[in-house]
C-alpha cells in the first residue's frame, strides 16, 4: 500500500492517463473519474475518461459526463491507468480490462476491503465514506483548485455513497469535506434534485410493480424484490430504472437485511444487497464472488430466478443465525 502523496509523486512525473470506474456505475465511480480527469487537466495532463457502461440518466448532469467513453476502438494512448472505486480488474468488464493491459503503470484509488493492492501503487482506505473522499485528499496533495465542476463531482460522490450522509460511514470528516466543497460552488439544490427528487416515469413504474412483488421474510428480518426482463418488458423500461429499488425492502421497520434482484441478461441477476447493523453483507457477497462494502454490497448469479434467490437467501439465514449464537 503506498500513501497519497507517493501517488501525487508519481501523477505529477507522467502525462497521459486514463481514468475508469466500475460496472454499473454509480455516482461515486462516475463523480470521482471526473473530479480527478477534470483535476489533472487543470494541471497540464491528457486524460482519457472511461466507464464499462453507460452513465446512468440521473447521473447525466455532471459536468464533463458526455466525455466518459465506454468504447475503443482502437487502442488508446496513454501512460498511466488509474481505477477509481474497485480493485479488482473483473469489476472493470471484458473491454477495459483489455485497456488495463496497455499502462505502464496502475494506480489503484477504492474504498472498497480488499485483501491487497494488485497495482503498482494502490490507495486502499475502506473508512472513507467514498471514493470521493479519496480523490478530495489526493487534489489537495496536487495543491488543485477546486472549481465549481471539481466540486460538483466531489460532492455527488460523496453524498451518493453516504446515503445523503445517513450511513454509517459517515464521519466528521465528511462532513466538513462537504462544507468545503458547497464553499466552492455546488448548487447543492440543484444535485439533489437531479439525484435525489426528480425520477423518470419509468422508475416510478418499476417502483409500483417492484413493491407489488417486495417479500418479507416470516422472521420480518429479512425483504427482497426481484426484476425481471419479463417484468421490464411488460413496462417497456430499461433495468437502470431500477436503480435504487432496494431502499424499499431496506426502509421497513425491523428488517435487517434488504436485497434487490436484478435480472441483466436471461438468466443472469445481479443481487444487491444491504443490511442495518448487524450482518455483513460482504462476506455474504464473497460466498458468491462478488464483495462491496459490510453494510452494501453486491454479486452476480446465474440461472432461474428461483434458484438464485434460494441461494443468496440461504447464506442470508445462515449469516442471522450466525449472529444469534
Ligand atoms: P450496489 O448494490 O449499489 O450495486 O453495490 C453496493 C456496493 O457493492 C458498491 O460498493 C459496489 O461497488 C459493490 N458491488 C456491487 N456489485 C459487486 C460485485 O459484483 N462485485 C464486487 N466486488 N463489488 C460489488
Ligand atoms: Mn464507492
Amino acid at each position: 500500500m503506498n500513501s497519497l502523496g507517493e501517488i501525487a509523486n508519481v501523477i505529477r512525473r507522467a502525462r497521459r492517463f486514463f481514468l475508469c470506474g466500475h460496472v454499473t456505475p454509480d455516482g461515486d465511480s462516475i463523480g470521482s473519474v471526473l473530479a480527478l480527469g477534470l483535476a489533472l487537466e487543470s494541471l497540464g495532463k491528457e486524460v482519457i475518461l472511461a466507464s464499462p457502461e453507460p452513465v446512468p440518466e440521473s447521473l447525466s448532469f455532471l459536468p464533463s459526463a458526455k466525455r466518459i467513453r465506454i468504447n475503443f476502438n482502437k487502442a488508446p494512448d496513454f501512460e498511466i491507468f488509474i481505477m477509481l472505486d474497485c480493485s479488482e480488474v473483473d469489476r472493470l468488464g471484458a473491454k477495459i480490462s483489455e485497456v488495463a493491459k496497455l499502462a505502464q503503470q496502475k494506480i489503484i484509488l477504492d474504498h472498497h476491503p480488499t485483501s491487497g493492492c494488485t497495482a503498482d501503487y494502490c490507495y486502499i482506505d475502506d473508512t472513507a465514506a467514498a471514493t470521493g473522499e479519496i480523490v478530495y485528499d489526493l487534489l489537495e496533495i496536487l495543491d488543485i483548485e477546486f472549481t465549481p465542476e471539481i466540486a460538483t463531482c466531489l460532492y455527488t460522490a460523496i453524498v451518493t455513497d453516504t446515503g445523503s450522509f445517513q450511513y454509517q460511514n459517515t464521519t466528521p470528516k465528511t462532513h466538513l469535506r462537504a462544507s468545503r466543497l458547497l464553499s466552492s460552488g455546488v448548487d447543492v439544490a440543484r444535485v439533489s434534485t437531479s439525484l435525489f427528487g426528480e425520477k423518470p416515469l419509468a422508475h416510478i413504474r418499476i417502483v409500483g410493480v417492484g413493491l407489488k412483488n417486495l417479500k418479507l421474510s416470516p422472521c420480518g428480518q429479512v425483504a427482497w424484490i426481484s426484476i425481471t426482463r419479463e417484468m421490464l418488458a411488460d413496462l417497456k423500461v430499461q433495468d437502470e430504472y431500477s436503480e435504487g429499488l432496494i431502499n424499499y425492502p431496506r426502509m421497513i421497520k425491523g428488517v435487517e437485511v434488504a436485497l434487490l434482484f436484478r435480472e441483466l441478461e436471461p438468466e443472469l441477476f445481479k443481487v444487491s444487497l444491504r443490511s442495518k447493523s448487524e450482518i455483513d453483507v460482504n462476506a455474504i457477497a464473497k460466498v458468491f464472488g462478488g464483495g462491496g462494502h459490510v453494510r452494501a454490497s453486491g454479486c452476480r448469479l446465474e440461472g432461474k430466478l428461483a434458484e438464485v434467490e434460494r441461494q443468496v437467501l440461504e447464506e442470508v439465514y445462515r449469516a442471522l443465525r450466525g449472529n444469534e449464537d
